[in-house]
């Protein structure tokens, strides 16, 4: 972990020089309010050793990010058949893209661009009331982290609530294909507030540990999945993780890594580590400049990629 430890800190300390920080993004006004100077990073090893650096222990709205771990809630409850409602090939188009799902029926392109997640949480929801729903989630990704003080930044979801009115229009879309089950509000209450989570940088890459470990955390040895579904969830966060920006991300850092707009990226070191950075400022494609940065950085110096040195 030694080495690990320093270069975290090189690199934290290469963040806080930079002036290239991408665009805090404005279209969630409260998300437009956070310091566009925040950097942290934290490396979980195999053994359970932290290395971490920054803002590490600020906690930030992990938005997109959360699309994982709802995703694997609803690969537990509905198995191979989830794939029914949504596809997994690359969308190359933005994250509240609403054109394929005109050309593809309603049925979106994966499980992470915002068609996509809205169609697996309505998943989670069916049979629930949405409060049941949402702590469902809620109560998954505070087992994953195992920490029990995260929680939903209520003016978050308010804010996205007032606003998302591109996400509506996806919603509806979809619901008038049948792909969505339950009433579209409720389904956007739930993925707007799942959305609204707030984790920091060390929170995040605990939760992220069963990835980086065949579906099991090696601290409990409780598999939370099988390990073909991990190898899986990672295919996915590889090729559609970063929206039109995922090619970008596999080309320069090398790892299966999720990304949301609020500036955070979960990433995946099959075997060796699970790892968050969090930046508010995005890039063009909506993520993180300094996060992808920095995890460049990274992977190029402990040569983690996992296509090569
Ligand atoms: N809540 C955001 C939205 O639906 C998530 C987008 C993201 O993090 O990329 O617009």
């Amino acid at each position: 972990m030694h080495n690990i430890d320093l270069v975290v800190r090189e690199i934290a300390d290469e963040m806080r020089l930079r002036t290239d920080r991408g665009e805090v993004a404005h279209y969630i006004p409260e998300l437009a309010r956070v310091d566009p100077n925040a950097f942290g990073i934290a490396v979980i090893d195999a053994d359970g050793n932290i290395a971490a650096a920054g803002d590490s222990d600020t906690p930030f709205s992990i938005q997109s990010v959360s699309k994982v771990f709802t995703l694997t809630l609803a690969l537990g409850k509905a198995g191979d058949w989830l794939w029914q409602r949504v596809g997994r090939e690359p969308s190359g188009s933005a994250f509240n893209s609403i054109v394929q799902l005109e050309y593809e029926k309603g049925i979106p392109r994966n499980p992470f661009i915002n068609a996509g997640a809205i169609a697996v949480t309505d998943l989670i929801l069916s049979g629930h009331q949405p409060r049941e729903a949402l702590g469902e989630i809620l109560r998954f990704i505070r087992f994953l982290a195992d920490d029990q003080s995260v929680t939903i930044d209520e003016a978050v979801a308010a804010s996205e609530q007032r606003t998302g009115f591109r996400n509506v229009a996806l919603a509806n879309y979809m619901k008038s294909f049948g792909v969505l089950e339950n009433p579209v509000d409720l389904t956007l209450g739930v993925y707007f507030h799942q959305c609204a989570i707030a984790m920091s940088c060390r929170q995040l890459a605990m939760a992220g540990r069963f990835l980086a470990h065949n579906g099991r955390n090696p601290s409990t040895d409780m598999s939370v999945v099988q390990p073909e579904r991990a190898r899986r969830i990672n295919a996915l966060m590889m090729t559609c993780g970063h929206y039109d920006g995922s090619g970008e991300f596999a080309y320069r850092v090398g790892l299966p890594g999720k990304s949301g707009v609020g500036g955070g990226i979960l990433a995946i070191a099959p075997g060796k580590a699970s790892i968050a950075v969090g930046s508010p400022g995005l890039d063009a494609a909506g993520n993180s400049h300094l996060g992808r940065v920095a995890l460049e950085a990274l992977t190029k110096r402990l040569g983690w990629s996992i296509f090569g040195v």
